[in-house]
C-alpha cells in the first residue's frame, strides 16, 4: 500500500505491522491518528473516497475522504443528538427529511416518534448507502422502516424543489469538503427555510467549536438572518477530534428551551435524556466569547 493513498482531509499509512488512519485537520498543522485493525472496504466512488475500517478503539468506522463519519461504538451519540433535539422540540413531527444519508442512523432514531408519517433521506452518493448496508448497521429495518424513503440526489438541488413541506429537517452534512461544499453556501440556508412548514425546525451539524469555530459562527449568523429562534448545543463524541462537537438548531416557532420533554422515547436512548437535552445548550465561556467575536 502506498503511504498516502489519498489526501483530501485524511489518509492511510502503514508503519511496520500497523495500519493507521490519519485525519488531517486542515489549516491547523495537526493530525489525529486511529489505529486500524483491518481495512474492510475501499473504493473511489464518483463523489468521494469511501472506506470502512475496523478500528482498535471505536469499532467499525465509515470514513469518507479520509475523515471518520460514524463509528459502531460511539455513533449513537452523534445520531441521537442530531435527531432528538429537533424531533422532541416539535410537538407533532409528521414529515421529516434528512440530507446526508450514510448509515441512515438519524432516520432510524426519528422513526421512534409515533407522529412520523414519512422520512425522506437525501443522499448524493448511492455507494455510501450500499457500502454501509453491507458493512455497518446489520439490523433489519425497524418496525415502520417502510416510512423511510431514499432519494438519491444532491441535497442542494433537491432542497430547491421542496416548499413549505417539512416539519423537521436534519442536515447531516459532512465537513465542508468534496460533495458537501454546497451545503454550506449562503443560499442553501434560504432554501432550507423555504422547505419548512410555518412551524418547521431544522438542525445542522455545525462542526467542532474548538477547531472550526468559524464554521459554527457562519452557520449561526446565516441562520439568524432567517429564523427567529437559533440555538447551538454541544455534545461529547470521543472519536471526533477534540471530543466536543456542535449542532445548531433553527426554528420558526418552537423553542427547544421551552420544549415539553414528557412522553418521549428517552428509555430507548443511550446518551440523551431530558437533563442532557437541557444542559447541552449551556455553552462554556470560551465558546461564548468566540461566538461573540467580530
Ligand atoms: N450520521 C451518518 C451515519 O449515520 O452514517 C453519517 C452521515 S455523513 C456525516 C454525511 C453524508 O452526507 C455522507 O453520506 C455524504 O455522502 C452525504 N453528502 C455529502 N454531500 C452531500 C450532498 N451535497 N447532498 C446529499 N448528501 C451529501
Amino acid at each position: 500500500m502506498k503511504d498516502r493513498r489519498h489526501s483530501l482531509t485524511g489518509y492511510y499509512k502503514e508503519t511496520n505491522e500497523d495500519l493507521w488512519l490519519w485525519d488531517d485537520l486542515p489549516d491547523l498543522d495537526m493530525e489525529v491518528g486511529y489505529k486500524v485493525g483491518a481495512l474492510l472496504h475501499y473504493e473511489q466512488s464518483s463523489f468521494q473516497e469511501i472506506s470502512i475500517v475496523e478500528t482498535k478503539g471505536f469499532g467499525r468506522m465509515l470514513v469518507l475522504d479520509g475523515t471518520p463519519q460514524v463509528t459502531s461504538k460511539d455513533g449513537f451519540i452523534y445520531n441521537e443528538m442530531i435527531t432528538h433535539i429537533a424531533m422532541a422540540t416539535h410537538p407533532e413531527p409528521r414529515k421529516v427529511a434528512m440530507i446526508g444519508g450514510g448509515d441512515c442512523g438519524p432516520a432510524r432514531k426519528a422513526l421512534k416518534y409515533a407522529s412520523v408519517q414519512q422520512i425522506d433521506v437525501v443522499e448524493i452518493d448511492p455507494r455510501v448507502i450500499e457500502v454501509c448496508r453491507l458493512w455497518m448497521t446489520k439490523e433489519a429495518d425497524p418496525a415502520r422502516g417502510e416510512l423511510i424513503r431514499t432519494v438519491l440526489k444532491d441535497g442542494y438541488k433537491w432542497i430547491q424543489e421542496q416548499k413549505n413541506k417539512y416539519d423537521v429537517l436534519l442536515v447531516d452534512r459532512s465537513d465542508p469538503y468534496g460533495p458537501a461544499v454546497s451545503l454550506y453556501k449562503q443560499q442553501f440556508y434560504q432554501y432550507v427555510y423555504d422547505s419548512l412548514t410555518d412551524e418547521g425546525i431544522v438542525v445542522f451539524q455545525s462542526g467542532s467549536p474548538y477547531y472550526n469555530s468559524d464554521i459554527l459562527k457562519k452557520t449561526i449568523s446565516r441562520l439568524k438572518k432567517l429564523f427567529p429562534i437559533v440555538r447551538t448545543y454541544l455534545c461529547s463524541i470521543p472519536s471526533f477530534p477534540g471530543g466536543i462537537w456542535s449542532f445548531t438548531v433553527a426554528s420558526k416557532k418552537w423553542d427547544p428551551l421551552e420544549a415539553n420533554l414528557n412522553g418521549l422515547p428517552w428509555e430507548e436512548t443511550k446518551y440523551v435524556n431530558p437533563e442532557i437535552f437541557r444542559a447541552s445548550f449551556v455553552l462554556p465561556n470560551y465558546i461564548k466569547n468566540k461566538l461573540e467575536e467580530k
